[in-house]
């Protein structure tokens, strides 16, 4: 109909689309979603072979941003039963949105926002972050997460900022991931240039990452649902900061482990899949192997909460020192590349936000109104906050963005004429300071830059409206308010 596309395939797989008509659909991505679903025949040749539990899809969901990702589309949510697929969460573990709402209003930092830019250079970009983490701090963190980051008592992010955390865990919808080891270090260290034993300014934790990643500052442009936007604090004018990162290097190495263990124990004889998902069956032949995989999957989830923790610290302490006096609370937490069990059934998501109802946030602050759903545009366009209404056709999903619609890889359209149209009228905040005469005389340089800078304005993006909109007439998500960006800082 006008808010659902139906995918009909040889499975009986129940499989839907959410898009409106006047979303763009790719069709290498819809081939993309019906080459997964030949994942159903792969599960039930495994299960013949190796006299495991019957392994199925129970169902497929796109949501309405949904887009060609490396063999599995990013905005799919895949649920299955007696096994678990690796490839369904993504290479970046856990990554996910943070936002945090200030006491600030959009007139009180427009004013600040040139000294501001320059502070949020230097904290991000040129060695100005000082979070020294203990070895004792980083271990805690990849363990138990930032639960158990918060049990080590120090502050960490002294010169950062104080901040009284403990209000958080019902605002983060996957709080820690407990592994009882902390493997994945090594990777952690090995990427930061330091070694096992130092305690040392973390040149890694509270990085932003690639150009999709961000720290943006944005203030409430419009309310669309006055209760509930009054219930989660989003005031007209209120400043709010969204940050987007993930576990960095940590979720490259825990997906690289589970290839490698699938590939070591897949059954001699059975052909690999065609479509390369090569999925675990949820059985004892593969329980030392997923257990391995498990731990460094939770590494990388506790680093990338964390990590999130870290980017909104480093932008509390920007705003802070340029707009004074702050408070800032988190309105939530939310993970788009994660996998869920749940008894015999696992929902994955890949880039595909939670968005439950009432009965998934029972007894928090968001109980009356729904899980809030984060939706950004791009940097030159808006963002949005959503309640979720569980809907069970997405799995209780929703989009995690507007979504790509020119590839990465390909040059973003855009000439130099639309790229500085658009720099003058958005702040971006970059490692290189396009603005240093030093800088723009160096051709080169600034090639590079703009072809990077392209692949993330706002034309390479699809529209967020159509994408929030269909979310809203398929019944999946309420709009709650309307962001608009102030500053974005990208890495
Ligand atoms: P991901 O990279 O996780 O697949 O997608 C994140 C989503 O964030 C994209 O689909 C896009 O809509 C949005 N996005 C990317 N860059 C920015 C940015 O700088 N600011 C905002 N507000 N949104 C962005
Ligand atoms: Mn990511
Ligand atoms: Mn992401």
């Amino acid at each position: 109909d006008d808010h659902w596309l139906r995918l009909p395939n040889p499975w009986d797989v129940p499989a839907l689309v959410c898009a409106g008509t006047d979303v763009p659909l790719e069709p290498a991505a819809v081939d993309e979603a019906l080459a997964l679903l030949e994942t159903a025949a792969s599960l039930e040749a495994l299960s013949a072979a190796t006299g495991g539990p019957p392994a199925r899809i129970t169902r497929l969901a796109l949501t309405p941003d949904f887009h060609k990702g490396a063999g599995i589309p990013i905005g799919t949510v895949i649920e299955t039963e007696h096994a678990l697929l690796p490839q369904a969460v993504g290479n970046d573990v856990n990554c996910g949105m943070r936002l945090e709402v200030t006491t600030l209003t959009a007139d009180d930092v427009r004013p600040r926002l040139p000294a501001l830019e320059r502070r949020l250079r230097h904290l991000f970009f040129e060695g100005g972050r000082r979070i020294a983490l203990s070895p004792a701090q980083r271990e805690a963190l990849l363990r138990d997460g930032v639960p158990g980051l918060l049990l080590t008592g120090a502050a960490p992010w002294a010169g950062l900022g104080d901040r009284d955390a403990d209000d958080s865990l019902d605002r983060v919808h996957a709080p820690a991931f407990p592994t009882g080891t902390a493997e994945a270090f090594a990777d952690w260290i090995g990427s930061a240039g330091a070694t096992r034993h130092e305690a040392t300014h973390d040149s890694v934790i509270g990085g932003i990452g690639g150009g999709n990643h961000f720290v943006e500052l944005q203030y409430v442009a419009r309310v669309h649902d006055p209760a509930a936007a009054h219930a989660f604090g989003l005031a007209p004018g209120t400043v709010v900061l969204m940050a987007h990162s993930g576990s960095l290097s940590l979720g490259h190495q825990a997906n690289g482990t589970a290839r490698d263990l699938l590939r070591a124990t897949w059954p001699a004889g059975l052909p690999r899949p065609a479509n390369g998902v090569l999925p675990f069956l949820l059985d004892e032949r593969t329980a030392p192997a997923r257990r391995r995989y498990l731990d460094a999957f939770g590494n990388a989830a506790n680093f990338a909460a964390g990590n999130r923790f870290f980017l909104a610290l480093t932008m509390r302490a920007g705003l802070a020192a340029e707009c004074g006096d702050l408070e800032a609370r988190l309105l939530y937490d939310a993970p788009h590349n994660l996998f869920w069990p749940d008894g015999d059934r696992v929902v994955h998501r890949k880039g595909a936000t939670p968005a439950g109802g009432h009965a998934a946030v029972r007894g928090g602050p968001y109980a009356p109104w729904g899980e809030p759903v984060i939706v950004p545009g791009s940097m030159g366009a808006a963002s949005y906050v959503l309640r979720g209404h569980g809907d069970p056709r997405t799995l209780a999903s929703a989009c995690h963005g507007a979504g790509r619609r020119v590839p990465r890889g390909a040059a973003a359209r855009g000439g130099d004429a639309e790229l500085d149209a658009f720099l003058a009228e958005f702040r971006v905040v970059t490692p290189l300071d396009h603005r240093d005469p030093v800088v723009a005389r160096r051709g080169d340089v600034m090639a590079a830059w703009r072809r990077d800078l392209n692949q993330e304005a706002p034309w390479a993006y699809k529209d967020v409206g159509p994408v929030v909109e269909s979310l809203r007439a398929g019944g999946v998500a309420a709009p709650v308010a309307e962001l608009r960006p102030l500053l974005t800082v990208k890495g």
